[in-house]
């Protein structure tokens, strides 16, 4: 029970914690929904800036989010294409997915020097090295947009990440959509 995880006496300090949580989550959303961008570096941001053009229709994906129908259907966990993100049309990343992105491409690029040794078909290595180079070109475009933005900006969007990364820590490995049901 979240009261009791929290260690509070008064179930009304409970809840307002939680909403605070959820605020703050709803707030992020709507910063990043301005954002985010497709495969090609392409902006994709809602045009209001709403939560509802950032992830109604979206799930969290290992390296950020994908509008695929049956895969968002699925939670995240049916992606047709064993999560190939930064080749598929469907990938929706932000900069809160940054850090996932580059540990991915190191994870890659490791994989590539396992397969390398043990000899494998040249289809294997290459696929590796293309998937690298596509997230590569993902991150790159990300972090000169970043680059690109005001100090206070760029400072808004640090923070709104952070909160995002803290709320996909808390569902680790679940990948259940950040989905807001928001109005505004
Ligand atoms: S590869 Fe495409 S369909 Fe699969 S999870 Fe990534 S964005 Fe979605």
């Amino acid at each position: 029970m979240l009261k009791e995880l929290l260690d509070h006496t008064d179930i009304s300090v409970t809840q307002g914690y939680y909403r605070v949580s959820l605020q703050r989550k709803r707030e992020a959303i709507k910063v990043m929904s301005r954002y985010v961008q497709d495969r090609s570096g392409e902006s994709r941001a809602g045009s209001s800036g709403s939560t509802a053009g950032y992830e109604l229709r979206s799930v969290a994906v290992p390296f950020g989010n994908c509008i695929e129908p049956s895969n968002v259907k699925a939670g995240g966990k049916q992606c047709p294409i064993r999560f190939q993100c930064a080749g598929c049309g469907f990938y929706r990343p932000d900069p809160s997915c940054l850090p996932a992105i580059e540990e991915h491409i190191n994870a890659l690029k490791a994989d590539r020097e396992t397969a390398a040794a043990m000899g494998v078909d040249d289809f294997v290595t290459r696929n590796l090295d293309d998937q690298a180079a596509a997230f590569t070109q993902v991150a790159a475009t990300m972090r000169e947009r970043l680059q690109a933005l005001p100090d206070d900006e760029r400072c808004e969007v640090e923070q709104a990440s952070a909160v995002l990364r803290k709320v996909r820590a808390g569902r680790a490995h679940k990948l259940l959509p950040l989905t807001v049901k928001d109005s505004a």
